[in-house]
This record gives structure tokens, C-alpha cells and sequence, in this order.
């Protein structure tokens, strides 16, 4: 894995140009803020920015201007729309080194993680793009002699899109790209930890693409501003990614207000490992799963369940693995885990290891953190009802807890109200596809790892991590339009009354 720190070329002009953005937002072109916010470098502290923040009358404001706006962009051919999103795709990839560093330097990704989210990004629009190429609708038979009967997709209108600060700029890729392909509006609330790579540059791109004004507006707040879109009136649909209990009140609030609302909400994930495991294999699935951007992913490996024959050689392995890992700051060292968000995650992960451990659990490496840096943990002796197994980690930890047999380890796995995504090892595919069956995820792979996102691949999970909505490829098609119904006939007929 190349930790390289990746320098912005000089030859081009700075996405990210600070005279651009500094205390604005975009809505209507860059416009005064009625308050601003620090950028703070999580690894060292230091601030490297002033956005400017939202309020629900600016959320208001740009709302109204959406729904004006969207009418002429869903009017506009579609090659048109197409051909700003591809655009979008193809500044990503120029502007590839200054993105990946506002990452590391914001978000506190490490170098290859960066690079893996702008890929990620550039595939998104990419999928976008190709909506053009599916059909929107169908010809239906008409119990009415002469008349033409049609069932075609149609935009919903203003999609508000609320997005967190781990992966800041792949997450609002995957709303905003297809909604605007597909002829929607959207206003994009990006979360106050990366108002920058989560908001500006999203906005940079697609004004440099030559979306026209109004169709996207980019806001950066918190709960308040976040509700206020909930709430508005013209924002017909909410695009949602953040915790479980932050979906709840955005559902509810959505509900109220008759919204159609997708919710991609928080995990708690499985990674089952069976005894014909090669475990040599199946711990480095494991660190990679529970490792990766210091755990704060959605998709992270939460539970390591281990056959009990195993589990000792597992256990040394995974904490061996932990060992190797260095952790520092990601634009000025070769790290492989860079810093917790804030201080708040750090503590409620801190929180959650002590808890288990008081509980029984055993901290073979890690449990402890020197600011903001937490070290790769492994827990073992981990059981049910420690919250190390039953709540989302979102921290470099990996629980481990063992299992009797395949029975055992189904019923382990779906010990958890979150559906997120899955994983089972096993030296036969044939095996551990008869466990993975009866796992209850919108995500399952076998013979890898629990974090895997393909822009073709419907992304969602079930029960507590997902309200059913999915993300990706053809499933964009549904998600972003609504059916209507459309009948002609050649001239109006009189009717009985
Ligand atoms: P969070 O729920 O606190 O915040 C998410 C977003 O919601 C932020 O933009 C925040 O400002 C906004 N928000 C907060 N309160 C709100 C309110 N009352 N109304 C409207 N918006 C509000 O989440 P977080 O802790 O910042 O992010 C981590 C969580 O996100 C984890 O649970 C993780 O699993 C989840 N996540 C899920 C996916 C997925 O695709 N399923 C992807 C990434 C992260």
C-alpha cells in the first residue's frame, strides 16, 4: 500500500481556491454567508480555512430558487444534463491531487483512501451518466379503443441531500450525480467537520462543468439547517446518510411532511469466519475491514465472529497485523491510519472499549489514544451484550467473539437490529454461500471483507441501517424519479354527463 502524500500540480488553476469560497456558500453563484465556521485540520489542529455557514432562511432561499431552476434543467435535453455530469466526472480526475489532498488534510484520510473516493466519485457520475441509456418508461395496453397509454419515469423535483464528513466527497457523489442526470434540483447540506471536501469543491466542480445557476446550491450546517431542509416545502425528497438516530427524526420529519426520503444509516457489521478458514487470509480481511479510515466507516467489520478452534490463532494474527500499523498524521507521514475526526468520536469510542473491557472483554493491543490518534485495538473474550459487540464502533477497533458451529455463528450474526452489509470466510465458497444465505444484510460477501461499494451495485442495507432505499446502478433510475401516467388520444371525445 503507497502512503505517498500527493502534491496539487501548480500547471492548473486551484479547485479549491480559497478567495472563491472563504465565508461564502453556493447558492445562486458564491454568495455571502450569514456566519462562517473554522476548517480545522484534525491531525494537527491547526485551522486551514473559514467556510461560510448556513441558516434555515438560506436554506429557505436556495429552495425556492431550486424549484424555479429545476423546471428548465428537467426541460433540457438530457445529452445536456448527461454532458454536465460528465464533465463533473472528468474534473474529478484533473483536479484528482488537490481533492485527495483536502482529504488528508481535512477528513484525515490517508493518501490511498483519498485516491480510492475520488475513483469512487468518478464512478458515480460515470453510472450517472450512462441513465441516459435505460429506458424511462413503457407502453401499456389501453382498455380505451385509440388511446396512446404511458407509464414514464418523471423527476421528483428539489432532492435535499444530507451527507457526513468520513467519505465527505463519494457520499454526496452518489446522490447528487444521478439526481441531476435524472432532471432533479438538488441542495446539498455538508456536515460542519469538512465543509470543504464534503461542500465547496462538490460545488466548485459542478460550477466549473457549467451546471446552470440554481440547480445545485451547497450549504454547510448543522441539525438546524439539516431539519430546515427536512421541513422546506420545496424540497420534495431527502437523500439522507448519517446515523441511525439522526435518520429517525430526518424520516420523521420527512413523514410529516409527506417527502419521500431514502435513509443510508449506520452499521454494525459481520465478518464470520469459519473454521476451514484460511486464517492467515482471513485476519488481514479483518484488519482491513476494521482498520480502514481508523474504523469510521459505515461498512466497517464490527463483530469478528470466529470459529472457536480458531479464534486463538485468529487472535494472534489480527493483533500481530494491528502492530504493524502506524498512525500519524497523513499529509506529513507514511501512516496508515491518520486521525479520529474530533474529539467527541474519540471519546465515544474510548467509551465503548472501556465499557467492554470492564464487562470482561480483553484489550490484547490497543484501547488507548494520544489525542486524537487512536490505536488499532483487538478485543477479545468479546460477548453479546458488551457494547463493543451490540453498538457501531466507528473507531479502529475490532471485537472478536466465537462461535460453536455455522448455526451458532448465523445466529451471532443477525444479533443486531443494523443490516448493513456482511462477510464469511471459508476454504469452501460452496459453505460458507449456505451461511451467507441466511445473513441478514443488504450487502453480503464471501471470501472477503464487509467494506465493498461498485457504482453499479445497489447499495443499502436492511432493518436499522437502511429505510429499503438503495444506491447505484439501475436502482438510480427509481430512486431519483416517480412514476406518472400519461394517456392520449387523437381528439377529446364527448363523455355520458
Ligand atoms: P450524524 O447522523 O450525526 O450526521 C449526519 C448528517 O446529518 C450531518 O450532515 C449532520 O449535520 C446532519 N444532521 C444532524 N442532525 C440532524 C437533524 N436533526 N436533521 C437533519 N440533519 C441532521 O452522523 P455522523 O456521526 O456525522 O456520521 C456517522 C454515521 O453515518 C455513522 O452512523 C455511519 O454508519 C453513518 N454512515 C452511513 C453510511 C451509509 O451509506 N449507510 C455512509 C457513511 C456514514
Amino acid at each position: 500500500m503507497s502512503t505517498e502524500v500527493v502534491e496539487p500540480t501548480t500547471d492548473q488553476a486551484l479547485l479549491g481556491d480559497e478567495s472563491v469560497w472563504t465565508g461564502r456558500i453556493f447558492s445562486d453563484g458564491w454568495t455571502d454567508a450569514p456566519a462562517t465556521i473554522e476548517v480545522t485540520e484534525p491531525a494537527t489542529g491547526e485551522v486551514i480555512g473559514s467556510a461560510g455557514l448556513g441558516d434555515p432562511e438560506t436554506v429557505a432561499r436556495a429552495a425556492s430558487s431550486a424549484a424555479r431552476a429545476q423546471r428548465d434543467w428537467a426541460a433540457a435535453p438530457a445529452t445536456e444534463r448527461v454532458a454536465v455530469v460528465r464533465r463533473a466526472a472528468e474534473l474529478l480526475e484533473r483536479h484528482r491531487a488537490e481533492l485527495i489532498r483536502w482529504l488528508v488534510r481535512e477528513s484525515g484520510s490517508i493518501p490511498p483512501k483519498a485516491d480510492n473516493e475520488i475513483s469512487a466519485s468518478i464512478g458515480q457520475f460515470e453510472m450517472a451518466a450512462s441513465l441516459i441509456s435505460h429506458p424511462l418508461g413503457h407502453v401499456l395496453p389501453s382498455l380505451t379503443p385509440g388511446r396512446t397509454s404511458m407509464a414514464r419515469r418523471v423527476p421528483v423535483g428539489v432532492v435535499g441531500v444530507i451527507c457526513p464528513w468520513n467519505f465527505p466527497v463519494v457520499l454526496p457523489a452518489r446522490s447528487v450525480g444521478p439526481a441531476l442526470a435524472l432532471g432533479n434540483a438538488v441542495v446539498l447540506k455538508s456536515d460542519p467537520n469538512t465543509p470543504v471536501s464534503g461542500g465547496v469543491l462538490t460545488a466548485r466542480i459542478f460550477e466549473e462543468a457549467g451546471l446552470p445557476d440554481g440547480v445545485l446550491h451547497v450549504i454547510c450546517g448543522g441539525a438546524e439547517v439539516g431539519q430546515a431542509l427536512v421541513e422546506d416545502p420545496n424540497v420534495r425528497m431527502i437523500s439522507f446518510t448519517g446515523s441511525t438516530a439522526t435518520g429517525r427524526k430526518v424520516g420523521e420529519g420527512a413523514g410529516r411532511n409527506l417527502k419521500r426520503v431514502v435513509l443510508e444509516m449506520g452499521g454494525n457489521s459481520p465478518l464470520v469466519v469459519l473454521e476451514d478458514a484460511d486464517v492467515e487470509a482471513a485476519s488481514s480481511a479483518g484488519a482491513w475491514g476494521s482498520f480502514l479510515h481508523q474504523g469510521q466507516i459505515c461498512l466497517a467489520a464490527s463483530r469478528h465472529l470466529v470459529h472457536e478452534s480458531i479464534v486463538a490463532e485468529y487472535l494472534e494474527a489480527l493483533v500481530e497485523r494491528a502492530g504493524r500499523l502506524p498512525v500519524g498524521n497523513p499529509d506529513t507521514d507514511e501512516v496508515a491510519l491518520g486521525p479520529i475526526i474530533n474529539q467527541k468520536q474519540v471519546e465515544r469510542v474510548q467509551g465503548i472499549v472501556d465499557r467492554s473491557v470492564s464487562q470482561g472483554a480483553t484489550a490484547l493491543t490497543g484501547g488507548t489514544h494520544e489525542g486524537l490518534f487512536y490505536s488499532p485495538t483487538v478485543l477479545g473474550d468479546v460477548t453479546p451484550s458488551m457494547p463493543a459487540f451490540t453498538d457501531e464502533l466507528f473507531g479502529p477497533v475490532a471485537p472478536v467473539t466465537s462461535f460453536r458451529d455455522d448455526a451458532d455463528a448465523v445466529e451471532l450474526a443477525n444479533a443486531t437490529d443494523y443490516g448493513l452489509a456482511a462477510a464469511v470466510q471459508s476454504g469452501s465458497e460452496q459453505r460458507a454461500a449456505a451461511v451467507a444465505e441466511q445473513l441478514r444484510a443488504g450487502m453480503v460477501h464471501i471470501n472477503d471483507q464487509t467494506v465493498n461499494e461498485e457504482p453499479p451495485a445497489p447499495f443499502g442495507g436492511f432493518g436499522a441501517s437502511s429505510n429499503g432505499g438503495h444506491f447505484g446502478g439501475v436502482a438510480n433510475l427509481e430512486l431519483w424519479t416517480e412514476w406518472q401516467w400519461v394517456t392520449s388520444r387523437p381528439k377529446a371525445e364527448p363523455f355520458p354527463f
